[in-house]
């Protein structure tokens, strides 16, 4: 059985989001919840049948994906899975913020911004989260889903599998260049790699081309590794603008230099994060190059590869 796709409008950037719902007739799964909105909420009301709602397994706790979690939690008998990560944030959501607002300000931003940043992330970006849940990396294994982590735009993307199908969630977007956000590493201390986490998520996106993906925005994508292939483009196509300016220079005065125009406080922290993770890039390049290789992509890729690394002043040296 293959998942259905639903849309749903969202007031975000990123316009519409699909929810999926595998039918069993006794029971119905719910893949992501869609946005905390009226309208969110009426598609769950009007479409799912929650009496029958056994599980929502949600891919990453971002806005759009989870926002009607608590209240499926509140409106059904439903399980509802999060990712081990998520619910770390928000175990530790004091600790986390105050983590991550140090490291935004090592990144050479003034005070001012950091607080209105702060501000924007304690009261806008509130996660709304269950009162119940369960941690999705222990689904149970009679359900037939597999559940595989794909960090990289979020340190908990998790992707559902199940024999033909695949929902990505945001791992994987047709045209989208989705930020890999700056983050703490609540397991591991410091800050979460998002960069070698994504070298790994990429071999195991590329093992998905078999099956049908159901990504979390866009409908459809061409095949994991055109989508792959796409990001890659992206990234070093950005970075080859970046490379003459980040020598020596803080990610805050990069950003100055590069983007004079940008001034909205969410805007700056998705570029910082975005400069963050070519820094890492630039720093072990073999990382990835030897993922693309391992997946059959480097080929497509190497020349915009050399021409950034050429240009690139010694980083290390
Ligand atoms: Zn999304």
């Amino acid at each position: 059985m293959i998942p259905t796709q639903h849309t749903v409008e969202t007031p975000y950037m990123v316009g519409p989001v699909h929810l999926y719902t595998l039918d069993f007739g006794d029971e119905l799964i719910l893949l992501d919840t869609g946005p905390p909105t009226e309208s969110g909420q009426r598609f769950l009301r009007e479409q799912v049948d929650l009496a029958r709602l056994s599980q929502v397994l949600v891919t990453h706790c971002h806005i759009d994906h989870y926002g009607q979690a608590r209240w499926l939690a509140e409106n059904s008998d439903a399980v509802v899975y999060l990712p081990r990560r998520d619910a770390l944030k928000h175990e530790h959501h004091e600790r986390r913020l105050q983590e991550l607002f140090a490291l935004i300000g090592e990144l050479g931003f003034d005070k001012e911004y950091v607080e209105i940043l702060r501000k924007r992330f304690t009261t806008s970006m509130m996660p709304l989260f269950p009162d119940r849940y369960e941690i999705a990396e222990q689904l149970p294994a009679e359900l037939g889903i597999e559940v595989l982590g794909c960090p990289g735009h979020s340190q908990s993307d998790l992707v559902y599998t199940g024999k033909d199908w695949a929902v990505t969630g945001d791992t994987l977007l047709r045209g989208v260049f989705q930020s890999p956000l700056l983050d703490v590493d609540l397991e591991n201390g410091g800050r979460f790699k998002n960069y070698e986490a994504y070298c790994e998520s990429i071999v195991r996106l590329a093992g998905l081309e078999s099956k049908l993906i159901l990504p979390g925005h866009r409908f459809t994508v061409e095949s994991a590794g055109e989508t792959i292939r796409f990001y890659i483009s992206k990234t070093l196509q950005r970075l080859q603008r970046l490379v003459p300016f980040l020598r020596g220079n803080s990610v805050a005065e990069v950003i100055a230099d590069v983007f004079p125009a940008m001034t909205d406080p969410f805007h700056l922290y998705l570029k910082a994060s975005e400069i963050v993770f070519m820094k890492d890039l630039l720093e072990r390049p073999e990382l990835l190059i030897d993922a693309l290789k391992q997946i059959g992509l480097y080929e497509s890729v190497s020349s915009s590869f050399e021409t950034v690394l050429e240009h690139e002043p010694a980083v290390n040296g």
